[in-house]
């Protein structure tokens, strides 16, 4: 009965949405590189008749224009975005970097980590509060509007898509994304303001229910939108793209966690009371679990994970560093290539203790094929991609500018200053061994 009003109120909602997706019509212009540096450099504007109505000229390379946009576009991979901007979207914007997202490659641990704000509460918007001893947040948390306590990086946004949409977009990813085209194109083309950042939140969804496909489908919307935007005087703007992490390109099956649990003695729970409990929150169906454990029983779950089928590697917080284990019983799991598992020594061990108000206690990073997480979303999908593991495709977003030539590859962490906005970051804050007051 529950679910069935879910559904119901996603259905009024979505129709709310649905009614505003009509986009411009995108006028003529031509495009011109014009010192041959494989960037757009002029845009001209033709009416019917051919006459030129406008004239715009892009920003000096390497120069810091007095107003800025900032778009995030949701779970794009570096490599997907690679191959749109060789077929001829996003020519005003010079090649990408990759981006390296932190582990576990969520979504608020990314955002945390590039814009520099606050640790979030939670890995997900459904999280477990070590204080309160009790699992938090998920739907509900979007229905009241109470997520951005959660994940204060929502509060750098200039806009972002409704708390509301945030529940529907799984089941109606398709609409609700026009209808953020749409209203992040009005407010392109309205704003006055110096500084501008915008927030693509239902390419995530989109990558999980419609795989890369769909992304690119809807890559060639956003060119569309970000053209006209450039064509009618934005392109005298500093434009910076990215995305705070990638999507792997694999139809996904749930890791039995339960099953592995119960198998070594352990019982899935939302709060612990005895060194028998553990809990490991599930929300969004991604390829990390993050469990966590009474102190001390950290490696026995660890090897109770190892027993369920799609998990890559587990590791822990142990001592000063980390302790990992892998179902093949590698001498070092963490020895992996780098170009399969980017910069994974550091993102394994910045996992441990940055990022969340409360860090896990074990961190699985699960093989491609395999996910985990809520049961109210697993019904809807044959998943058709994914993220949160450690490998690339999850963890490779992108970060291209209209302005600079972006290094090859950036960490989240040095993708800020790039932006070219006013606000300070905070300072990184490493967090404490819960284990070791
Ligand atoms: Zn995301």
């Amino acid at each position: 009965m529950r679910s069935r009003f879910w559904i119901l109120l996603l259905v009024v909602v979505v129709l709310g949405a649905a009614c505003r997706t009509g986009l411009r019509t995108r006028p003529s212009t031509r495009a011109a590189d014009v010192d041959g540096d494989g960037r757009v450099d002029r845009i001209v504007t033709v009416d019917e008749r051919g006459q030129i109505t406008r004239v715009v000229e892009a920003p000096e390379p390497g120069s810091d224009p007095e107003k800025t946009v900032v778009i995030a576009i949701d779970a794009v991979p570096w490599e997907l975005f690679v191959k749109v901007q060789k077929e001829g979207l996003f020519t005003e914007f010079f090649p990408p970097a990759k981006m390296i997202a932190p582990y576990p490659s969520l979504t608020n641990i990314g955002y945390t980590a590039i814009f520099g704000t606050a640790p979030v509460l939670g890995y997900e918007d459904r999280y477990y509060d070590p204080e309160a001893n009790k699992v938090r947040g998920g739907v509900s948390d979007r229905l009241f509007n109470r997520y951005k306590g959660v994940a204060p990086f929502h509060d750098v946004f200039a806009w972002e898509p409704p708390h509301l949409w945030g529940v529907g977009i799984y089941y109606f990813p398709g609409t609700i994304t026009k209808a953020e085209l749409r209203k992040i194109e009005q407010i392109l083309h309205e704003s006055e303001e110096d500084e501008l950042v915008l927030y693509f939140g239902g390419t995530d969804a989109l990558g999980h229910v419609r795989g890369w496909k769909g992304l690119e489908e809807y890559l060639h919307l956003v060119d569309q939108v970000i053209r006209g935007f450039l064509a009618a005087g934005g392109a005298e703007r500093r434009v910076v793209l990215f995305s705070d992490h990638g999507t792997s390109a694999v139809p996904s099956q749930r890791v039995d966690l339960k099953k592995a649990m119960k198998g070594a003695g352990f019982n899935l729970r939302k709060h612990i009371d005895g060194p028998q409990d553990v809990v490991a929150p599930a929300y969004g169906l991604v390829g990390s679990i993050q469990l966590f454990t009474q102190c001390g029983q950290e490696e026995a779950v660890a090897r109770a994970v190892l027993a369920a089928e799609g998990v890559d590697f587990v590791f822990w917080r142990d001592g000063d560093g980390v302790a990992a284990l892998d179902p093949e019983g590698s001498a070092d799991p963490l020895d992996r290539p780098e170009d399969e598992y980017p910069d994974l020594r550091r993102r394994v061990e910045e996992a441990a203790r940055n990022h969340t108000a409360n860090p896990a206690s074990v961190f699985v990073s699960l093989k491609d094929g395999w996910h985990y997480g809520s049961g109210l979303f697993e019904f809807l999908a044959d998943m058709k991609g994914t993220h949160g593991s450690a490998r690339a495709t999850s963890t490779l977003g992108f970060v291209a500018s209209n302005v600079d030539r972006l290094p090859d590859t950036l960490r989240a962490e040095e993708v800020y200053p790039w932006f070219g906005l006013s606000r300070e970051p905070e300072p990184p804050r490493e967090l404490s061994d819960p284990c070791r007051p």
